[in-house]
């Protein structure tokens, strides 16, 4: 640490928290919610640095360019020789001095890594370090491109920034934004018709009126997508109304779903709710909601378990 250097109140006990959660595997996730300007960065920086010593490697990821240059700044302060790397683009080809999507390489279908100017290319040089390093800067866009697109076209010994032992996730509050606005899902012409003319028949035959979220269907065929998704490590989550369902809640914290979307009016209702259900007793629930034939049934076995809780009256 330079040698001006002071703690700010609770950034050591914050970081002694995280490693010691991390030792005890209990937990795969911890959030840290703290005020701006209390020193969130470096915690993050400190915790991967001590887990570094013991031989763990990870990744600190920032959510936009800009926070990434402030990581970077305070690398070279803290005096830490970790790897930083963004986006193609945000690199010069120092061949022909276009972006390095454009250079000289990429332009003529070379294979970067042949050509002579490789070894002094500020995108690859800055890549390669990256990978290199126990504890790697990358930002969200980066690293979602490279576990969801790039890691499985390659072999996993081949993989440039491969699954590592932690990853600190800085500004985690604009993960969901961040997901969305890179991925968004993509029809064929041939698949749109097939959803409108679907949508036509549900709309000419009322068969909303039929509908029930909490048909034994239903439920499982949500069950049997949390679980898959959750088995792959997924991200998966619920939206819409029936996310800030009461009845349904139970059901939700008991499949483990990752994230419920809802109305900002049912927030604090729901979050106190989750405070005061037992995830086992909800994983043993779950278990017999997907045995009941009915819809009625579910529904009555929701309650019953919400009631007893005092949840709903
Ligand atoms: S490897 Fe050379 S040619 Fe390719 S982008 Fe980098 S500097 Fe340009």
């Amino acid at each position: 640490m330079p040698e001006e250097f002071q703690w700010r109140k609770g950034q050591k006990e914050a970081i002694e928290q995280i490693v010691e959660a991390y030792h005890s595997k209990q937990y795969n996730t911890v959030i840290l919610d703290a005020p701006v300007g209390s020193g969130k960065s470096l915690i993050a920086m400190c915790s991967s640095w001590i887990l570094n010593q013991e031989g763990h490697k990870g990744y600190v990821l920032s959510s936009e360019i800009s926070l990434q240059d402030q990581y970077e700044k305070d690398l070279h302060e803290f005096r830490l020789d970790w790897g930083s790397i963004k986006g193609l683009d945000n690199y010069e080809c120092i061949d022909n001095f276009e972006k390095t999507s454009m250079g000289t390489c990429k332009i003529m279908g070379k294979e970067a890594r042949k050509m002579p100017c490789y070894s002094e290319c500020p995108y690859y040089v800055a890549r390669d370090k990256a990978s290199s390093s126990h504890t790697s800067m990358l930002n969200y866009a980066y690293w979602l491109a490279m576990m969801n697109e790039v890691n499985p076209r390659m072999d996993e010994a081949k993989q440039i920034f491969p699954k590592r032992d932690f990853t600190f996730c800085d500004e985690a509050h604009k993960i969901l934004d961040i997901i969305q606005s890179t991925y968004s899902p993509k029809f064929s012409e041939k698949q749109a018709e097939r959803i409108e003319r679907l949508v036509e028949f549900f709309e000419v035959h009322k068969m909303g009126d039929y509908y029930d979220e909490f048909h034994p269907a239903v439920m499982r065929s949500i069950a049997h997508i949390i679980k898959k998704a959750r088995k792959k490590e997924k991200l998966n989550g619920i939206c819409g109304e029936f996310a800030g369902n009461r009845l349904a809640l139970p059901f939700f914290i008991g499949l483990k779903v990752g994230e419920l979307s809802m109305t900002p009016a049912s927030v604090p209702q729901i979050k106190n709710m989750i405070r005061q259900i037992d995830s086992r007793d909800a994983e043993n629930l779950v278990n017999e909601i997907l045995r009941i034939p009915t819809t009625e049934g579910i529904k009555s076995r929701l309650s019953q378990f919400l009631t007893e809780r005092d949840l709903i009256k």
